[in-house]
């Protein structure tokens, strides 16, 4: 074990010792963030094909079983804040455990076999464990073309992959603070980026941290993925956040972040903060505060949602008493947003996914493909943009996606034969490790 991994599993002992306090939702949320470390720890040795710990394992095994100890009922648990109890839908972390745990006993002498991955994931299909083979064929024929499109020729003209999170690569989590990616959604993803790609990259809504993307996820952060958060306007790039900011005003970039800082005070007051584990709970964008005020489970009394959004536009009128800077967006039922104005047009993922190429020094045009993965109405600008710009190279592959995101995106692609639906990310994973497979006993 290295002194990091002997860190992680020292600093987990430490906190689980405190399991009593558990009930409470800073507890919990420390708790999982450091699993997530020793996640990250087995991320990396699997990479590095060496053995993975013994103690790395039983920080994952002790979080299960704490996670599914008597105060968690149909994965509903009670928690605790200073002054009140409310309950969180903890489906998503349990599972994902389970998965994670049974997919490392299958793993023999540093490598795990296509198929025995496979076997654990279909039982866990949404829809049933023979969709889940039938998704998973079709996936890989149209990865295989993704992949053989590559062009040895032309030197690293291997082509781009530029995908959504949520719901796309990851299964939606009730609580965004503990949406943690497992060891294997990582691995597969990491391999995939690695052996298949010229540039990988993530483009999530979602900000880099605070908690963002970078501390939830178990791939490493400095490749082969590059992530990017806030729609694209902020980038973990060479080890520093790299943002684009451009049409946000000094003042409004300044009043999000007093605003940031009023919300984090108000979290620490008694009967809000739950809050930080609500939905959203708080997400400071680069041009937005994006803030949970219900679960998916209607689990917070209205009228408490009611007064934490009081409680946020009286925040707001602290940090801006003329109205001149912030605007209160009631987006959803499940969350609200406060935006700095900005002048100019409205940021989507059209420009993010322009703009990652640049970063890069590269280019979604031909020569090469370019494959946009997600799962939403919200990541159709991408393929939009991918085809704008590579109109005989664009590739869609779309996670559950509802009729009228199907009918778009095979209108923007033009070419069903290179267009792919999945009911799970899932099935984009298990398709990784066929073809990462397949091409290790070419080599
Ligand atoms: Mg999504």
């Amino acid at each position: 074990m290295t002194v990091l991994e002997a860190n992680s599993a020292a600093s987990f002992m430490q906190i689980s010792t405190s399991d009593a306090n558990l009930g409470h939702i800073d507890h919990f949320k420390q708790f999982l963030y450091s699993m997530q470390e020793a996640r990250r720890s087995i991320v990396k040795c699997i990479l590095e094909k060496v053995d993975v710990p013994k103690d790395l394992i039983l920080v994952l095994e002790s979080t299960l079983r704490m996670l599914t100890d008597s105060r968690t009922v149909g994965f509903q648990r009670k928690m605790r804040t200073q002054f009140d109890t409310f309950t969180l839908n903890i489906k998503d972390e349990i599972i994902g455990l389970k998965k994670d745990l049974e997919i490392l006993s299958r793993y023999k002498n540093g490598s795990l076999e296509a198929s025995e991955l496979e076997t654990v994931l279909a039982n866990f299909h949404p829809i049933s464990p023979e969709k889940f083979v039938e998704e998973l064929d079709a996936c890989c024929s149209f990865l295989v073309d993704y992949v053989e499109s590559a062009q040895p020729e032309r030197e690293n003209r291997k082509p781009l992959f530029i995908t959504d999170w949520d719901g796309t690569m990851k299964d939606y989590c009730s609580q965004y603070a503990t949406n943690l990616q497992p060891i294997y959604s990582a691995v597969c993803m990491a391999g995939f980026a690695q052996e298949f790609t010229r540039l990988a990259a993530v483009l999530t809504a979602g900000p880099l941290r605070g908690p963002g993307i970078l501390d939830l996820t178990a791939l490493p952060i400095d490749g082969p993925l590059l992530f990017s958060g806030s729609w694209g306007r902020e980038w973990w790039l060479d080890n520093h956040r790299v943002v684009q900011d451009e049409g946000i005003s000094e003042e409004g970039i300044d009043a999000l972040e007093r605003m940031k800082d009023e919300m984090g005070i108000l979290l620490k007051t008694g009967e809000y903060s739950q809050f930080a584990l609500v939905g959203s709970g708080v997400q400071r964008k680069v041009d937005r505060l994006t803030l949970g005020v219900q679960t998916v489970c209607g689990h917070v009394p209205a009228a408490l949602s009611e007064r934490y959004q009081e409680e946020v536009r009286e925040r707001m009128h602290r940090v801006d008493p003329y109205n001149q800077i912030l605007v209160f967006d009631p987006s959803t039922e499940l969350e609200v947003e406060v935006v700095a104005h900005s002048s100019g047009s409205v940021w989507n993922k059209a420009n993010g996914v322009s703009r990652v190429a640049e970063i890069k020094g590269d280019s979604l045009r031909a020569p090469g493909r370019v494959l946009v993965c997600g799962d939403t109405m919200s990541d159709v600008p991408m393929v939009q943009q991918a085809k704008h710009e590579n109109p005989g190279g664009v590739m869609a592959l779309f996670v559950r996606p509802s009729e009228k995101i199907r009918e778009s995106v095979l209108a923007v692609v033009g070419d069903p034969t290179r267009v792919c639906f999945i009911s799970s990310p899932d099935v984009f994973h298990a398709a990784a490790a066929r073809l990462l497979e397949t091409k290790s006993e070419l080599d």
